[in-house]
């Protein structure tokens, strides 16, 4: 069987960061499950469907043409064919796929295509419901948080390096109504998987993180 670790945890908290360092020095696979979501909803806004219309988002979500590949600066996102990269990482983006996720056909009809990541040597499974839901035989979950000031504040930084530029009085608020939906949704809520291991990432730097999933990994 294909070795997983999940990295599960709210947005913000380091992530997509941590993922892709260990993508890259184990050289194993990434599935950024996330990017789906925000593809579904992009999707969605380019049929003119709202993301709350069921029938219609699980149609889009059932017949997604997506396609990942890796380049230098991160992993590239096509979408039946034109690159959207760039366009589903806006706070709009993040608003479609929150909202798309909470439909149980969505996220039923992306589970295969998430597992197809599995291949050999590894995979890094960057989430939400990683360990708990997708990959729940996985030998090693990551549940990384941090505190809501503190992820606001390195959303606000990635968004400023977009030119997009919105109060953190704003982003924090974005960010607890993000959470309370994510947590309190009936389909996959965000909740630490069992046999998870969290990490709080509030006061320690990437290079840390990294160095203790890591020792968990090789322990
Ligand atoms: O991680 P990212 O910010 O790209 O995820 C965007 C949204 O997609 C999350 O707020 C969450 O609602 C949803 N999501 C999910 N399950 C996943 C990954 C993301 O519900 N495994």
């Amino acid at each position: 069987r294909v070795p997983v670790i999940c990295i599960d945890g709210p947005s913000g908290a380091g992530k997509g960061t941590i993922s892709q360092r260990l993508s890259t020095q184990l050289h194993w696979h990434l599935l950024d499950s996330g990017a789906l979501y925000r593809v579904v909803g992009h999707a969605c806004t380019l049929a003119g469907a709202a993301w709350d219309d069921v029938p219609a988002v699980t149609a889009i979500a059932r017949n997604l043409d997506v396609a990942f590949s890796s380049t230098e600066a991160g992993v590239a996102v096509a979408l039946s064919g034109e690159d959207v990269t760039d366009a589903i990482r806006s706070e709009f983006g993040g608003q479609g796929a929150s909202a798309v996720a909470v439909i149980p056909e969505v996220r039923e009809a992306l589970l295969a295509r998430q597992r197809e990541f599995a291949r050999a040597p590894g995979l890094i499974a960057d989430g939400r419901d990683m360990g708990s839901v997708v990959f729940p035989d996985a030998p090693l979950k990551i549940f990384l948080t941090a505190s809501a000031e503190a992820r606001a504040e390195r959303r606000q930084v990635q968004l400023m390096q977009r030119g997009e530029s919105v109060s953190l009085p704003r982003l924090l608020g974005a960010i607890q109504e993000r959470d309370a939906r994510d947590s309190n949704r009936d389909a996959s809520p965000l909740v630490p998987a069992d046999d998870a291991t969290t990490i709080d990432s509030t006061r320690l730097s990437i290079d840390a993180v990294l160095s203790r999933v890591l020792n968990e990994a090789a322990s």
